[in-house]
């Protein structure tokens, strides 16, 4: 059985949703993120437990005991187990031997274990552990060659021992399942468990199921998920359980301080007030271990459902923000990872309010990657005479607001105002121009407005109005309609670039009609200054607002240049019924080149439209897969398919694909994985076509 794990989706960071295959034949599959729930007798004694976990998707089992077919194979047929062997390595074999037929069937899957008595080991001792176990480990996976294994990883806080894993993982195509053990038993080492994720990330197979057993509380789970984690063992709650600690997922609260649960789960609402006073009860530490494995199962679900209809990243930081470690985890990531982690995260999501929550939102790769591709990717029409410097709106698009709507009552007064280029100053985005409004991630942030900047927004905002503000003629007039609180980035602008900024006077609000007089006689005095070396007549074809906005969002989209490739004969827009689309076409000869959604603020393009954009390249260097046959059959391509990509391949953009001698384009459509899987993995799903 090589077929075990595939990647449905990528979602922000290293999350993803994926789903094991345990049986094929009856359809037996296993979604991932989830929760691994352990069974114990004293458990399986508590009708509760049964009753509450009898559906759940994944348990761990560690006794030799309930490795009978009666279990395993009849009551449980439709669960997956986990065998996690508590004891040694000699012990495990024979009991491989034992129950061969078993394992070799479908729900089950073993661990190799690797136990030692003792954590804290010193590094020469570990090393030698390290070896030792492999050496067994690899005699067990070869001499078993039909069993899909787990490996465990452990660490012993030596992260440069992590090396010496790999070879074996590499080596083994029966190793399924990563298990990090204690790999999280310590946050404030957060910056070697980024390196050490990242290692396994960018070097193994991304196919690979990784798992994360140990002291894990509830809590980090969000951020465990956030960094790849596909399964999670809930076993150290039982521990904690027995040690009378009570867990709400913001506190883990032991028993005695408890006055009121916060909950009415089954064991709450049983008898575990009556005994909260009782001491020394094993039926107290039965029910508290299923009120924590109740607590832990929710909130992996509340992951689930907001990973795939909410806005991810919002519920990560949120529920990181009271835990030192895991808030500087998060920062250092965006940080110091954003090359490795632009390649893992999209940057579209579908109908989402993203809420940015303060200084732990500035850095989410998918704003990172949003402002650097408008950096990159925008370059100024030619024909602009004049920049118009506007503050944000509450409501997106911008131009939907009420005071969007003022500004253009001015502003299409002039006939002369598609030579104007507004941009807009937000934060945390920084600034967009006009044209790119619609996309994601313009179209749907929300942040608290006050009016006060914080320095580091500031800096943002500056940084970027200073590398697009560079594009232009240095004598182009600048008008800036802004409140005060605007005025720090302009300062710190004017410092790095020799452009000049005129500004409006403000009389209380941008929206009075004194400051609207004001705007409009400074577009009056500055609008014929400046001559841009292009005339508009001559692109009197582009100068409709949608048709300037889809030149934009395509080079935004596929690069500088793009989109006039793609719409040199001029463009006919057709609104489609539902008001979601809308229809591009070719002015001239009518081709349909794509069509743009309103909900994901990206334009698809059609086979003839993407046709454009390679044939005016020499060659493709972006956004490429060519494929290893002549043609494509079903709407997913595999990643056995494939022989050659672009490395700048990024989860739910839009690719090419080529025929294996480069020449022409079988279809296109849109990325489930980016570049890093394709280079480290040989299976999996990789496109999913549309064209
Ligand atoms: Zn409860």
């Amino acid at each position: 059985m090589n077929y075990f794990f595939e990647v449905i989706a990528s979602k922000i960071g290293f999350s993803r949703i994926g789903r094991i295959i345990l049986s094929k034949q009856r359809k037996l599959y296993i979604k991932t993120p989830n929760i691994i729930i352990p069974v114990k007798s004293s458990l399986m004694k508590q009708f509760n437990f049964v009753q509450e976990f009898e559906n759940h998707d994944l348990f761990t089992i560690s006794k030799e005991f309930f490795l009978k077919v009666a279990f395993i194979r009849e009551k449980f047929r439709n669960n997956g187990f986990i065998f996690t062997y508590p004891g040694n390595i000699q012990k495990f074999e024979e009991i491989l031997i034992k129950n061969r037929n078993l394992l070799s069937k479908d729900n089950i899957i073993s661990l190799i274990p690797f136990n030692i008595p003792t954590t804290s080991i010193n590094k020469e001792f570990a090393l030698n552990e390290i070896k030792n176990y492999l050496f067994k480990a690899q005699k067990i996976l070869d001499e078993y060659p039909d069993l899909n294994f787990g490996i465990s990883i452990r660490l012993f806080d030596y992260l440069e021992l992590l090396e010496l894993y790999l070879p074996i993982v590499r080596e083994f195509e029966n190793i399924k399942i990563l298990n990090l053990s204690g790999f999280f038993d310590n946050f404030s080492n957060y910056r070697n468990i980024l390196k050490g994720i990242v290692k396994i990330k960018t070097e193994l197979d991304n196919n690979l199921i990784i798992m994360a057993s140990g002291r894990i509380i509830p809590k980090c789970y969000p951020l465990l998920v956030y960094l790849g984690i596909d399964l999670i063992d809930s076993s150290y709650l039982l521990f904690l359980s027995a040690e009378n600690f009570y867990d709400t997922i913001e506190y883990l609260l032991p028993i005695y301080k408890l006055k009121y649960l916060p909950c009415s789960c089954l064991a709450c609402k049983a008898n575990l007030t009556e005994i909260l006073e009782n001491k020394y009860s094993t039926e107290k530490i039965d029910l508290l271990s299923l009120h924590n494995l109740i607590t832990a199962n929710n909130h992996m679900n509340k992951i689930k459902q907001y990973l795939k209809f909410e806005d991810f990243r919002t519920f990560v930081e949120k529920s990181s923000f009271d835990d030192t470690n895991l808030i500087s985890m998060l920062k250092v990531l965006d940080k110091e990872y954003f090359d490795i982690i632009k390649y893992e995260t999209p940057i579209k999501q579908k109908s989402k309010i993203i809420r940015c929550l303060g200084p732990s939102s500035y850095y989410r790769p998918d704003f990172q990657q949003f402002r650097e591709k408008v950096v990159n990717n925008f370059e100024p029409e030619p024909w602009t005479r004049l920049i118009i410097l506007l503050p944000c709106s509450a409501k997106k698009p911008y131009s939907e607001s009420k005071s969007h709507k003022r500004f253009y009552s001015i502003i299409r007064k002039f006939p002369e105002f598609p030579t104007f280029q507004e941009i807009i100053l937000t934060s945390p985005l920084g600034c967009i121009p006009r044209q790119l409004e619609n996309i994601y991630p313009v179209n749907s942030y929300d942040i608290s407005v006050t009016g006060e900047w914080d320095s580091e927004e500031i800096k943002i905002a500056s940084e970027m109005l200073v590398k697009i503000i560079k594009k232009y003629e240095p004598n182009i007039p600048i008008i800036c309609h802004l409140k005060n609180e605007y005025y720090e980035i302009i300062k710190k602008a004017t410092l790095k670039i020799p452009h000049k900024f005129i500004f409006t006077d403000i009389y209380d609000k941008v929206t009075s009609t004194k400051s609207l007089q004001s705007l409009q006689e400074l577009i009056s005095e500055y609008q014929h200054k400046y001559e841009p070396k292009e005339s508009r007549l001559k692109f009197e074809n582009y100068s409709k607002s949608w048709t300037r906005k889809f030149i934009k969002i395509l080079d935004y989209q596929f690069g500088p240049r793009a989109g006039m490739k793609i719409i040199s004969n001029g463009l006919k827009s057709i609104r489609n019924r539902s008001a979601e689309e809308i229809g591009l076409k070719d002015l001239k000869t009518q081709e349909k080149l794509g069509v743009f959604n309103y909900l994901t603020g990206q334009i698809k393009l059609t086979t003839q439209g993407l046709e454009r954009l390679v044939y005016s390249y020499d060659q493709m260097k972006a956004n490429y897969i060519v494929f290893d046959g002549d043609q494509i059959q079903g709407n997913t391509l595999f990643r056995t398919g494939i022989s050659d990509y672009s490395l700048d391949l990024i989860p739910s953009n839009q690719v090419v694909i080529l025929d294996k001698n480069k020449r022409k384009i079988i279809g296109c459509g849109e990325l489930i994985v980016g570049s890093n899987f394709l280079k480290n993995s040989k299976s999996g799903r990789i496109v999913k076509i549309y064209e």
